[in-house]
């Protein structure tokens, strides 16, 4: 809601009203047809009665056109009806609905595109009738699904990434959500208490049941219909039990429902992460302690992290909703898998990430001598990593740290003029970065090149993700049987 409106202002090709029936020349049209034939008259006897021709009735029941205000008025007195009568969008009966529906998808560019003739619907029986319909609907649904392609994913990626960008990651609306539901709450301060948590789950009618079948598809899983919000067993356990429990709270928090397209989704998504963190790290308590920081020239992600309890990521995360807008820092963060591909990317400092022809940085391979892919290779895990690396938009310092299980790298870093503010701003460790130009990491050395370019022959690992389209479905990568089951099986009994 909250960001997918403006997301949907900056994106072309939204048809927000076609939901709303309108009256339109087609069901003007077959309103006149109606009334026309529950009076018993011709198209001629009607035309005598307005002084028109009965082609001119036929022309304007069939939608060709649109009738005038004043032909509109005396249609309406020789049929005994009011014009709001001849106005109304509504069918008349589930007939007229379907043949309504038939005709105004034969207008719709998808099936004037494939070049078939337009069928007749008043002529046809019922049963090819609804046939018709049905086949029109499922290629529209069809035509739908395949447009959620990685492309289209990448493209609401970038609308979206470029909109965190001019709002320097901060989003006002959402705080304020987050505050009122802290008041609400109770909370006064301090991490967000496993029980404050529950409080809020409370305030929305929500009873939580942790489970051990859990679909594997799924994080939580919402019963609207008997309000229960189902979480894994091992969430309890896990490295922070309320993280998942509040993203699948801020989606009930923030109205959302079920997503129409990939970008509502990924919007939802994103507002969805960014309450949970800003929840969990509230915008009260956080933005004085990190202003306290950069007066005392600490700042520190570990420091952020320790205060409020949460994961490193999470923090650095949080970090950088705040950092441009209450501290005044332009800042990156960078999450990247050991591999050396980017799973997610933020920017408004200006480092050069790296981006595919369309402008997408996700699974993009990120500089072999960036600090998110120094830190795989440094043996302590324990202690904050910092680095300065030298690009060609300029030094930028960064501290990382590896995701528990080793997987993945998480940075954050400020260009070199802001670096004064933070913890570990004193490190010795330097890299030179000159990506994108292929000579910095992605070509081999001239010598080894030239030595074993004919005489090599690697067979590549395949990853199945990188060819597969994004599955179908209302909530990509959600096996809704699964789900569904899963309700059934736990559902109250009446
Ligand atoms: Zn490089």
């Amino acid at each position: 809601m909250v960001i997918s409106a403006r997301v949907r202002r900056a994106t072309e090709g939204k048809d927000e009203a076609r939901s709303q029936p309108t009256a339109d020349a087609l069901s003007i049209g077959r309103r006149i047809r109606h009334f026309r034939t529950e009076a018993g008259l011709t198209l001629g006897e009607l035309g005598d009665r307005i002084g028109r021709a009965a082609s001119q009735i036929s022309v304007l029941e069939n939608g060709k056109r649109e009738p005038a205000l004043g032909q509109l008025r005396d249609l309406a007195t020789a049929l005994g009806v009011t014009t709001d009568d001849l106005l109304d969008p509504t069918p008349v009966d589930a007939r007229q609905a379907l043949e309504l529906e038939v005709e105004r998808n034969q207008l719709s560019p998808l099936y004037t595109s494939l070049h078939l003739p337009a069928v007749k619907v008043k002529s046809l029986p019922q049963d090819a009738l609804e046939a018709i319909a049905g086949l029109q609907r499922q290629l529209s649904t069809m035509v739908r699904r395949r447009a959620a392609t990685p492309e289209e994913a990448r493209r609401v990626n970038r609308v979206l990434r470029e909109q965190m960008r001019v709002q320097g990651n901060h989003f006002p609306e959402l705080e304020q959500v987050a505050q009122e539901v802290l008041d609400r709450i109770g909370y006064s301060g301090g991490p967000l208490s496993q029980r404050q948590t529950a409080r809020i789950a409370d305030h929305l009618g929500y009873s939580l049941h942790y489970v051990s079948d859990l679909p594997s598809s799924t994080r939580a899983v919402s019963d609207t219909r008997n309000q229960r919000l189902y979480l894994s067993h091992d969430d309890v356990t896990g490295h922070d039990p309320r993280s998942h429990l509040l993203t699948a709270l801020a989606s009930h928090l923030l109205g959302h429902s079920a997503p129409a397209d990939y970008e509502e989704f990924l919007t939802q998504r994103v507002e969805a992460n960014y309450l949970a963190a800003a929840l969990l790290l509230p915008e009260s308590e956080a933005v004085p302690l990190l202003q306290k920081a950069k007066k005392n020239r600490e700042i520190s992600i570990e420091g952020l992290r320790d205060v409020f309890g949460v994961s490193y990521e999470t923090a650095a995360h949080r970090f950088t909703n705040l950092a441009t807008a209450h501290l005044g820092l332009p800042v990156h963060f960078m999450k990247v898998h050991s591999s050396g591909t980017v799973h997610k990317a933020y920017s408004n400092d200006g480092l050069p990430f790296p981006t595919d022809p369309l402008g997408a940085i996700e699974g993009q391979y990120a500089c072999k001598r960036f600090t998110s892919r120094t830190v795989h290779r440094v043996a302590d895990r324990f202690s904050p990593y910092y680095q300065y690396t030298d690009t060609p938009a300029g030094t930028f310092w960064c501290t990382a740290r590896v995701l528990p299980g080793g997987d993945f790298s998480v940075s954050v870093g400020v260009p070199f003029a802001h670096v004064g503010w933070f913890e570990g701003r004193e490190t010795s460790k330097r890299s030179a970065s000159n990506c994108p130009d292929p000579t910095c990491c992605r070509q081999a050395p001239d010598d080894l090149a030239q030595k074993w370019e004919d005489a090599s022959w690697p067979s590549a690992r395949t990853h199945a993700s990188l060819l597969a389209a994004l599955p179908p479905g209302v909530f990509p990568g959600v096996d809704t049987t699964e789900v569904y089951s899963f309700l059934e099986r736990h559902a109250p009994e009446d």
